[in-house]
Protein backbone atom coordinates (compact mmCIF):
# COMPACT_ATOMS: atom_id res chain seq x y z
CA UNK A 1 0.00 0.00 0.00
CA UNK A 2 1.24 3.25 -0.80
CA UNK A 3 2.39 4.92 2.26
CA UNK A 4 2.08 9.11 2.47
CA UNK A 5 4.91 10.32 3.88
CA UNK A 6 3.72 13.87 5.82
CA UNK A 7 6.89 16.16 6.09
CA UNK A 8 7.17 18.13 10.12
CA UNK A 9 6.52 21.68 9.20
CA UNK A 10 8.58 24.49 11.62
CA UNK A 11 7.26 27.26 11.99
CA UNK A 12 3.69 29.06 11.11
CA UNK A 13 1.34 27.80 8.58
CA UNK A 14 -0.52 29.59 6.16
CA UNK A 15 -3.80 28.77 3.58
CA UNK A 16 -2.93 28.85 0.49
CA UNK A 17 -4.53 32.76 0.20
CA UNK A 18 -2.24 33.42 3.29
CA UNK A 19 -4.57 33.20 6.53
CA UNK A 20 -2.32 32.37 8.87
CA UNK A 21 -3.36 29.17 11.23
CA UNK A 22 -1.24 27.96 14.50
CA UNK A 23 -1.10 24.36 15.60
CA UNK A 24 -0.20 23.53 18.99
CA UNK A 25 -0.34 20.38 20.81
CA UNK A 26 -2.04 18.61 23.50
CA UNK A 27 0.32 17.03 26.53
CA UNK A 28 0.60 16.26 30.39
CA UNK A 29 4.35 16.28 30.58
CA UNK A 30 7.99 17.94 29.66
CA UNK A 31 8.49 14.47 27.31
CA UNK A 32 5.22 15.12 25.58
CA UNK A 33 5.96 18.77 24.80
CA UNK A 34 9.35 17.82 23.45
CA UNK A 35 7.53 15.19 21.36
CA UNK A 36 5.35 18.02 20.49
CA UNK A 37 7.81 20.31 19.00
CA UNK A 38 9.16 17.61 17.13
CA UNK A 39 6.20 17.30 15.41
CA UNK A 40 6.42 21.26 14.61
CA UNK A 41 3.68 22.35 16.88
CA UNK A 42 3.72 26.06 17.35
CA UNK A 43 3.15 25.45 21.29
CA UNK A 44 1.28 23.71 23.68
CA UNK A 45 -2.43 24.72 23.49
CA UNK A 46 -3.49 22.46 26.40
CA UNK A 47 -1.14 21.13 29.31
CA UNK A 48 -3.36 19.18 31.62
CA UNK A 49 -1.73 19.83 34.92
CA UNK A 50 -4.29 16.86 36.77
CA UNK A 51 -1.97 14.19 35.33
CA UNK A 52 0.86 15.24 37.23
CA UNK A 53 -0.85 13.96 40.28
CA UNK A 54 -1.60 10.22 38.68
CA UNK A 55 -4.54 9.50 40.62
CA UNK A 56 -3.77 10.67 44.27
CA UNK A 57 -2.61 14.16 45.48
CA UNK A 58 1.43 12.78 46.20
CA UNK A 59 3.22 15.54 43.53
CA UNK A 60 0.95 18.94 45.24
CA UNK A 61 3.74 20.55 46.64
CA UNK A 62 4.90 23.90 45.36
CA UNK A 63 8.38 22.86 44.52
CA UNK A 64 7.47 19.84 42.43
CA UNK A 65 4.78 21.68 40.02
CA UNK A 66 7.32 24.84 40.06
CA UNK A 67 9.72 21.54 38.43
CA UNK A 68 7.30 19.74 36.35
CA UNK A 69 5.83 23.19 34.75
CA UNK A 70 9.58 24.42 33.99
CA UNK A 71 10.55 21.53 32.97
CA UNK A 72 7.56 21.53 30.41
CA UNK A 73 8.18 25.37 29.96
CA UNK A 74 12.01 25.05 28.77
CA UNK A 75 10.98 22.07 26.64
CA UNK A 76 8.21 24.25 24.48
CA UNK A 77 11.85 26.72 24.13
CA UNK A 78 10.05 29.47 24.33
CA UNK A 79 6.50 28.60 22.34
CA UNK A 80 3.73 29.40 24.25
CA UNK A 81 2.63 26.53 26.56
CA UNK A 82 -0.89 26.73 28.24
CA UNK A 83 -1.02 24.87 31.69
CA UNK A 84 -4.68 24.22 32.42
CA UNK A 85 -5.20 24.06 36.12
CA UNK A 86 -6.54 21.18 38.01
CA UNK A 87 -9.19 19.39 36.41
CA UNK A 88 -10.23 16.78 38.68
CA UNK A 89 -13.29 15.19 39.33
CA UNK A 90 -16.12 14.01 36.77
CA UNK A 91 -14.10 11.24 34.52
CA UNK A 92 -10.93 12.34 36.40
CA UNK A 93 -11.31 11.34 40.00
CA UNK A 94 -7.81 12.34 42.37
CA UNK A 95 -7.95 10.08 45.82
CA UNK A 96 -7.86 12.91 48.45
CA UNK A 97 -8.93 15.42 46.25
CA UNK A 98 -12.22 14.82 44.55
CA UNK A 99 -15.52 14.05 46.01
CA UNK A 100 -16.20 9.86 46.68
CA UNK A 101 -19.23 9.24 46.16
CA UNK A 102 -21.51 11.90 43.82
CA UNK A 103 -24.88 11.03 42.25
CA UNK A 104 -23.59 12.79 39.36
CA UNK A 105 -20.07 13.45 39.23
CA UNK A 106 -20.24 14.67 35.77
CA UNK A 107 -22.54 17.75 37.24
CA UNK A 108 -20.78 17.66 40.51
CA UNK A 109 -17.68 19.20 42.02
CA UNK A 110 -14.95 18.82 39.22
CA UNK A 111 -12.51 21.33 37.49
CA UNK A 112 -12.62 25.33 38.71
CA UNK A 113 -15.23 23.94 41.46
CA UNK A 114 -13.46 22.08 42.85
CA UNK A 115 -10.48 24.49 43.15
CA UNK A 116 -12.36 27.20 44.07
CA UNK A 117 -13.86 24.61 46.76
CA UNK A 118 -10.41 23.34 47.56
CA UNK A 119 -8.53 26.99 47.98
CA UNK A 120 -5.52 25.46 49.54
CA UNK A 121 -4.47 23.32 46.61
CA UNK A 122 -5.65 25.42 44.09
CA UNK A 123 -3.70 28.70 45.27
CA UNK A 124 -0.47 26.21 45.55
CA UNK A 125 -0.83 25.82 42.02
CA UNK A 126 -1.73 29.22 40.89
CA UNK A 127 1.96 30.19 43.08
CA UNK A 128 3.96 27.63 41.17
CA UNK A 129 2.54 28.79 37.85
CA UNK A 130 3.35 32.61 38.98
CA UNK A 131 6.90 31.85 39.62
CA UNK A 132 7.45 29.74 36.52
CA UNK A 133 5.94 32.60 34.40
CA UNK A 134 8.11 35.16 35.71
CA UNK A 135 11.17 33.57 34.02
CA UNK A 136 9.24 31.81 31.33
CA UNK A 137 6.97 34.62 29.76
CA UNK A 138 5.73 31.59 27.57
CA UNK A 139 4.02 30.31 30.65
CA UNK A 140 -0.13 31.16 30.19
CA UNK A 141 -3.36 29.76 32.74
CA UNK A 142 -6.38 27.88 31.96
CA UNK A 143 -9.35 27.45 33.75
CA UNK A 144 -11.60 24.51 33.53
CA UNK A 145 -15.10 23.87 33.37
CA UNK A 146 -16.19 27.61 34.25
CA UNK A 147 -19.33 27.44 34.06
CA UNK A 148 -20.32 31.68 35.26
CA UNK A 149 -18.01 35.00 35.26
CA UNK A 150 -18.26 34.33 39.38
CA UNK A 151 -16.26 31.76 38.55
CA UNK A 152 -13.61 34.01 36.82
CA UNK A 153 -14.25 36.59 39.37
CA UNK A 154 -13.24 33.93 42.30
CA UNK A 155 -10.21 33.05 39.99
CA UNK A 156 -8.98 36.91 39.56
CA UNK A 157 -9.65 37.13 43.65
CA UNK A 158 -7.22 34.27 44.34
CA UNK A 159 -4.72 35.57 41.53
CA UNK A 160 -4.64 39.05 43.42
CA UNK A 161 -3.87 37.99 46.77
CA UNK A 162 -0.75 35.66 45.39
CA UNK A 163 -0.33 39.46 44.52
CA UNK A 164 2.76 37.89 41.78
CA UNK A 165 4.16 41.35 40.61
CA UNK A 166 4.24 38.94 37.05
CA UNK A 167 0.28 39.19 35.66
CA UNK A 168 -0.48 35.69 34.42
CA UNK A 169 -2.01 35.82 31.63
CA UNK A 170 -5.27 33.94 32.54
CA UNK A 171 -7.93 32.08 29.81
CA UNK A 172 -11.31 30.13 30.41
CA UNK A 173 -11.93 26.93 28.79
CA UNK A 174 -15.26 26.84 27.18
CA UNK A 175 -17.09 23.32 27.48
CA UNK A 176 -20.20 23.92 29.34
CA UNK A 177 -22.76 25.44 27.59
CA UNK A 178 -23.62 28.08 29.53
CA UNK A 179 -20.25 29.51 29.36
CA UNK A 180 -21.00 29.55 25.34
CA UNK A 181 -24.33 31.17 26.04
CA UNK A 182 -22.20 33.63 27.78
CA UNK A 183 -19.32 33.74 24.98
CA UNK A 184 -19.50 37.41 24.57
CA UNK A 185 -18.73 38.12 28.43
CA UNK A 186 -16.43 35.52 28.61
CA UNK A 187 -14.19 36.99 25.84
CA UNK A 188 -14.50 40.66 27.30
CA UNK A 189 -13.28 39.04 30.46
CA UNK A 190 -10.28 36.34 29.59
CA UNK A 191 -6.84 36.96 28.05
CA UNK A 192 -8.11 33.97 25.33
CA UNK A 193 -10.44 31.33 25.39
CA UNK A 194 -10.37 27.72 24.18
CA UNK A 195 -13.43 25.26 23.12
CA UNK A 196 -12.92 22.16 24.78
CA UNK A 197 -15.03 19.74 22.23
CA UNK A 198 -15.38 17.15 24.09
CA UNK A 199 -17.17 18.33 27.32
CA UNK A 200 -19.04 20.46 25.53
CA UNK A 201 -20.70 17.56 23.21
CA UNK A 202 -21.27 15.39 25.85
CA UNK A 203 -23.25 18.46 28.00
CA UNK A 204 -25.20 19.95 25.15
CA UNK A 205 -26.14 16.36 23.73
CA UNK A 206 -26.63 15.14 27.51
CA UNK A 207 -24.67 12.48 26.29
CA UNK A 208 -21.32 10.70 27.85
CA UNK A 209 -19.16 10.23 24.98
CA UNK A 210 -17.52 6.71 26.85
CA UNK A 211 -20.78 5.05 27.15
CA UNK A 212 -21.04 2.64 24.27
CA UNK A 213 -24.84 1.71 24.61
CA UNK A 214 -25.61 5.55 23.55
CA UNK A 215 -24.50 4.72 20.05
CA UNK A 216 -24.17 7.58 17.88
CA UNK A 217 -25.85 9.85 19.93
CA UNK A 218 -22.37 11.52 21.27
CA UNK A 219 -21.18 13.18 18.21
CA UNK A 220 -19.05 16.66 18.04
CA UNK A 221 -20.14 17.43 14.64
CA UNK A 222 -23.90 17.39 15.21
CA UNK A 223 -25.29 20.36 14.54
CA UNK A 224 -25.72 21.85 18.15
CA UNK A 225 -22.17 21.50 18.26
CA UNK A 226 -21.08 23.51 15.41
CA UNK A 227 -23.24 26.26 15.86
CA UNK A 228 -22.01 26.67 19.26
CA UNK A 229 -18.47 26.38 17.99
CA UNK A 230 -19.37 29.02 15.81
CA UNK A 231 -21.15 31.29 18.06
CA UNK A 232 -17.85 31.04 20.22
CA UNK A 233 -15.20 32.39 17.64
CA UNK A 234 -17.54 34.84 16.55
CA UNK A 235 -17.62 36.06 20.24
CA UNK A 236 -13.61 35.98 20.02
CA UNK A 237 -13.44 38.02 17.07
CA UNK A 238 -15.38 40.85 18.14
CA UNK A 239 -13.40 40.69 21.31
CA UNK A 240 -10.35 40.84 19.51
CA UNK A 241 -9.51 37.66 21.38
CA UNK A 242 -7.87 34.45 20.47
CA UNK A 243 -9.99 31.35 20.39
CA UNK A 244 -8.56 27.88 20.04
CA UNK A 245 -10.26 24.39 20.06
CA UNK A 246 -8.18 21.38 22.10
CA UNK A 247 -10.69 18.59 22.20
CA UNK A 248 -10.99 16.20 19.59
CA UNK A 249 -12.27 17.85 17.02
CA UNK A 250 -9.63 19.63 16.27
CA UNK A 251 -7.30 16.28 15.57
CA UNK A 252 -10.49 15.39 12.76
CA UNK A 253 -9.12 16.08 9.68
CA UNK A 254 -12.13 15.63 7.98
CA UNK A 255 -13.60 18.31 10.09
CA UNK A 256 -10.83 20.75 9.36
CA UNK A 257 -11.69 22.45 6.69
CA UNK A 258 -14.74 23.64 8.63
CA UNK A 259 -13.19 24.89 11.64
CA UNK A 260 -10.69 27.00 9.60
CA UNK A 261 -13.90 28.22 7.43
CA UNK A 262 -15.58 28.95 10.75
CA UNK A 263 -12.76 30.57 11.82
CA UNK A 264 -11.11 28.96 13.87
CA UNK A 265 -6.90 30.43 13.58
CA UNK A 266 -5.58 28.27 16.44
CA UNK A 267 -5.80 24.54 16.73
CA UNK A 268 -4.31 22.04 19.71
CA UNK A 269 -4.73 18.13 19.02
CA UNK A 270 -2.41 15.31 20.10
CA UNK A 271 1.06 15.80 18.56
CA UNK A 272 1.75 12.75 16.15
CA UNK A 273 -1.35 14.77 13.78
CA UNK A 274 0.06 17.95 14.08
CA UNK A 275 2.27 17.75 10.91
CA UNK A 276 -0.86 16.02 9.12
CA UNK A 277 -2.99 19.23 10.08
CA UNK A 278 -0.27 22.02 8.89
CA UNK A 279 -0.35 20.43 5.89
CA UNK A 280 -4.06 19.88 5.40
CA UNK A 281 -4.07 23.65 6.30
CA UNK A 282 -1.50 24.61 3.75
CA UNK A 283 -3.57 23.05 0.91
CA UNK A 284 -7.15 25.14 2.30
CA UNK A 285 -8.30 28.06 0.65
CA UNK A 286 -9.85 29.88 3.36
CA UNK A 287 -12.81 31.28 1.31
CA UNK A 288 -13.76 27.87 -0.35
CA UNK A 289 -13.81 26.89 3.63
CA UNK A 290 -15.68 29.75 4.42
CA UNK A 291 -18.72 28.54 1.73
CA UNK A 292 -18.35 25.00 3.18
CA UNK A 293 -18.73 25.99 6.73
CA UNK A 294 -22.24 28.49 5.60
CA UNK A 295 -23.67 25.25 4.32
CA UNK A 296 -22.40 23.66 7.02
CA UNK A 297 -24.30 26.19 9.68
CA UNK A 298 -27.63 25.66 7.30
CA UNK A 299 -27.60 22.07 8.38
CA UNK A 300 -29.87 20.45 10.80
CA UNK A 301 -28.79 16.93 10.90
CA UNK A 302 -25.89 14.95 11.52
CA UNK A 303 -25.57 13.22 8.17
CA UNK A 304 -25.89 16.51 5.99
CA UNK A 305 -22.96 17.54 7.77
CA UNK A 306 -20.97 13.71 7.73
CA UNK A 307 -22.15 14.28 4.03
CA UNK A 308 -20.91 17.97 3.58
CA UNK A 309 -16.98 17.49 5.00
CA UNK A 310 -17.16 14.18 3.01
CA UNK A 311 -17.69 15.65 -0.65
CA UNK A 312 -15.38 18.41 -0.07
CA UNK A 313 -14.17 19.74 -1.89
CA UNK A 314 -17.27 19.43 -4.43
CA UNK A 315 -17.96 21.53 -7.36
CA UNK A 316 -20.76 23.66 -6.09
CA UNK A 317 -18.40 24.57 -3.00
C1 LIG B 1 -12.47 18.83 26.45
O1 LIG B 1 -13.33 18.67 27.32
O2 LIG B 1 -12.74 18.95 25.24
C2 LIG B 1 -11.04 18.88 26.81
C3 LIG B 1 -10.13 19.27 25.94
O3 LIG B 1 -10.69 18.55 28.05
P1 LIG B 1 -10.70 17.04 28.61
O4 LIG B 1 -10.89 16.11 27.45
O5 LIG B 1 -9.41 16.89 29.32
O6 LIG B 1 -11.88 17.06 29.54
MG1 LIG C 1 -12.95 18.91 29.43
Amino acid sequence: AARTVVEVCQGPVCTVDGVEVAVYGNAASAAEVAAAVSYGADGIGLFRTELLLSGTVRVLDEEGQVAAYTAAAVAAGGRPVVFRTFDVGGDKPVKGLSVPHEDNPFLGLRGVRLCLDRTDVFATQLRALARVARDHPNVQVMVPMVSGLEELDAVDALLGELAAEHRLSVGAMVEVPSAAVLAREFAARCDFLSVGTNDLTAYLLAADRNNPSLGSLYNDLHPAVIRVISTVLEAGREAGVKVSVCGELAGDIHALPLLVGLGLRAFSAAPPIVPRLKQLISEIDSRQAERLAERVLRASRVEEIAHLLATWPSEEA
